[in-house]
């Protein structure tokens, strides 16, 4: 299952440098270096990345997932009248963005993957169901929902949602909806302090994804609850931190930034950081198989109680 997520909650060693600014003496009369080294910086940091991926360009199932991403974010330029117009159809339905559509569209090589008037994917039509059938999350009552790496689909439901104190991070701000800065592996909140938390293809990419997990469980509130979302293979995690090259990454990893394929034992890893651990499905949350085709909902989820 392949996701477009950047990478997040790198440890310091493989964060941007703090500051590599350029110390401006007592008097000197250009100042104003110290922040255009900081621009210099990003704009190499990305240069670096688009680099790197260069080689996996050759891959046609990359190009298409690239292509894929980009009308993503094209389509969601556009009304979302016109979206669905031009989407409309009675075959498939999206829980996300309560629209019909004839189909949904691919992305790489998975196939009917993305709502092509809201841009949700399979894992998170599965995420907006379980918090309609499974959490109180929408009843009115003041929750507080902690969302790691925000998808622009189900950030702007959340953002209507009466009652919630909403809180979008990301380690890098400048991402849509971010509210602010957050390394989930040194979350700067106190214990408690979260009713939910949800984390979709995320933990892939971070290194110590157990110090994450403890994270988690120690910021959520006593019967709380973390939903998690990772790709999944049916054999056993399988991850190597000298692993570097994008290349090797993809096709141990199933992508180019991610440091680890995970497993059904992701269960186990969940359990060790004190969750009451189930998974569950698409069809366990609907009443047929049909249903569950209609919406095109193939993964799995996590269901981590505190
Ligand atoms: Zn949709």
């Amino acid at each position: 299952m392949p996701c477009s997520r950047k990478p997040h909650g790198l440890p310091k060693s493989e964060r941007p440098a703090a500051n590599l600014k350029c110390k401006a003496s007592s008097g000197d009369p250009f100042p104003q270096i110290d922040q255009r080294s900081e621009e210099f910086e990003k704009v190499i940091k990305s240069v670096s990345r688009v680099i790197d991926a260069m080689p996996l360009l050759a891959q046609p199932h990359f190009r298409r997932q690239a292509f894929a991403s980009a009308e993503r974010a094209a389509r969601r330029s556009l009304p979302l009248g016109i979206r669905r117009l031009i989407s409309h159809g009675t075959a498939f339905e999206c829980p996300v963005c309560e629209s019909r559509v004839s189909r949904f569209r691919d992305f790489g090589n998975c196939k009917n993957a993305w709502c092509p008037v809201c841009g949700s994917m399979p894992w998170h039509r599965l995420a907006w169901l379980f918090f309609q059938n499974k959490t109180s999350l929408f009843d009115g009552s003041p929750k507080r929902l902690l969302h790691i790496a925000p998808e622009p689909e189900l950030a702007k439901r959340f953002l209507a949602v009466k009652g919630l104190d909403y809180l979008p991070v990301d380690l890098d701000p400048r991402r849509p909806y971010v509210k602010e800065r957050m390394d989930i592996t040194e979350i700067e909140y106190p214990d408690h302090s979260f009713d939910g938390i949800l984390c979709s293809h995320v933990l892939e990419h971070v290194p110590d994804d157990r110090k994450a997990m403890r994270e988690f469980q120690r910021v959520l509130k006593p019967g709380g609850w973390a939903l998690i979302m990772v790709p999944l293979q049916l054999n056993p995690t399988v991850e190597d931190p000298t692993c570097t090259d994008p290349r090797e990454r993809e096709r141990r990893f199933g992508q180019f930034d991610h440091v680890r394929i995970y497993g059904p034992d992701l269960a186990d890893r969940l359990s060790e950081a004190g969750f009451s651990v189930s998974q569950f499905s698409g069809r366990d949350l609907l009443s047929s198989d049909a249903e569950a085709h209609r919406m095109k909902m193939w993964s799995k989820a996590f269901h981590c109680s505190k």
